[in-house]
């Protein structure tokens, strides 16, 4: 029996995390659970899960929590704080962590799973392109096992071999992300002028948490992964390729020297690798109904375009730059879309906002934690600036 702790229960990962620990009580047991705003929804998933503890943000929310749990008749303790986040991700009680918090407010939790040797199912992407050096290496020094579980990253570790490096030694070419392309693949850039945040969250193929259907959409998304893509596999972002596939099928691919190509499929459902990552080695079932390749029919391939896309492109040049560059890019992108979903940025001047952000820094290799939370808050602060200047 393992004992887990899900950061952000009540998002999409986390409920798809849920469903999955749900059809296995004989292997798991839920140790936390936490969430933001969502109170109702974190108390029914506490006293259904029978979860210890119950996390939030503030006091406030925390006064509140405990009332529907109260309710509920259940037992669940609640705490709150970024403290108590970090201390139900590493408590001695506790095996699994998913971490599953959106953007830069899930790095100090997964980083406190990971320096205490948990086995980290990561799907913050964020908190590896912020600090991807300092998480890896808190990653070797404490033994912790990381897992991927954006379905890219879990789609390449399945195609990699064991060692799960990729150098010379073991062959490996290349690594090819696969993208859907969002909602608005086949868009002229003037098309997207107007689009509304109800027109990119609608994702034509995955059902995801806003922020990320944003990411998706602009194709902001895929580059942020090319940078956890490099950092989980340790390898040279160019090696690392981008291919359109709007059917969401293949999830991504390894190319080897031999000109041999591992790709690995499945119907585009976070349950599979969540289920993949919580019981690594070993196989579980998920739920996620048999993949049906004669009904699919077709599975399409294209170039990804950089010049309607031009987030993607402004990911990659800060993945080459490299140092603070990464964690710059995050940071401006969370404040252009949180802009962008409050009506107040045009979708397209997400990149311009992204764009003119980085342009004002200079980059230095930050090799604390607190130089990555001092290059994300400056970044925030030039965002919101470029963002009100660009204001609809
Ligand atoms: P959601 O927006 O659906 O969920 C986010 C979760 O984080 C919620 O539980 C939310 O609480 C909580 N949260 C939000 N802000 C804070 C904060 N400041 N402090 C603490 N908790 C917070 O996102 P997703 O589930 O879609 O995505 C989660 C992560 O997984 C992202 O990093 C995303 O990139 C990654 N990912 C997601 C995929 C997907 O299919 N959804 C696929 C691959 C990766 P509440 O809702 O209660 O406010
Ligand atoms: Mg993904």
């Amino acid at each position: 029996m393992q004992s887990i702790t899900i950061l952000g229960a009540t998002g999409s990962i986390g409920r798809s995390t849920l469903d999955v620990v749900g059809q296995h009580p004989d292997k798991y047991s839920v140790f936390a659970l936490t969430g933001q705003s969502q109170l109702k929804l974190l108390a029914q998933q506490s006293v259904e899960y029978k979860a210890k503890y119950a996390v939030v943000t503030d006091e406030n929310s925390a006064k509140q929590l405990s009332g529907f749990i109260h309710a509920l008749k259940g037992q669940t303790e609640v705490l709150f704080g970024e403290q108590a986040l970090c201390d139900v991700a590493s408590s001695s009680q506790v095996q699994v962590v998913m971490a599953a918090i959106v953007g830069a407010a899930g790095l100090l939790p997964t980083l406190s799973a990971v320096e205490s040797s948990k086995k980290v199912l990561l799907a913050n992407k964020e908190s590896l392109v912020m600090a991807g050096s300092i998480f890896m290496r808190a990653v070797q020094q404490h033994s912790a096992n990381l897992l991927p579980i954006d379905s890219e990253h879990n789609a390449i570790f399945q195609c990699l071999p064991s060692n799960n490096a990729v150098d010379s030694q073991t062959a490996v070419k290349k690594l090819i992300l696969s993208a859907s392309g969002g909602p608005f693949r086949t868009w002229t850039p003037k098309q997207m002028e107007s689009v509304t945040p109800e027109q990119a969250c609608a994702h034509p193929n995955w059902s995801m948490g806003n922020k990320i259907s944003v990411d998706s959409a602009s194709m902001m998304n895929k580059g942020l992964e090319c940078i956890e893509a490099k950092w989980l596999f340790d390898t040279d972002i160019k090696n690392i390729d981008v291919l359109i596939h709007p059917q969401s099928i293949v999830h991504s691919l390894v190319q080897y020297v031999d000109g041999s190509v591992l790709a690995q499929l499945g119907n585009p459902d976070m349950r599979t690798p969540i289920a993949h990552g919580l019981a690594w080695p070993q196989r579980i079932s998920s739920n996620v109904p048999d993949l049906d390749l004669a009904e699919i029919a077709q599975l399409t391939f294209e170039q990804p375009d950089l010049e309607a896309f031009p987030c993607l492109k402004l990911a990659y040049q800060a993945a080459e730059i490299a140092g603070d560059a990464p964690a710059v890019l995050n940071a401006a992108n969370e404040i252009a879309v949180d802009a962008f979903l409050k009506q107040r940025l045009s979708f397209t001047n997400i990149a311009k906002v992204v764009e003119q952000t980085l342009n004002s820094f200079d980059f230095f290799e930050p090799d604390t934690l607190a130089a990555v939370q001092e290059s994300d808050a400056r970044a925030r602060r030039t965002a919101l600036s470029m963002a009100k200047q660009l204001e609809l």
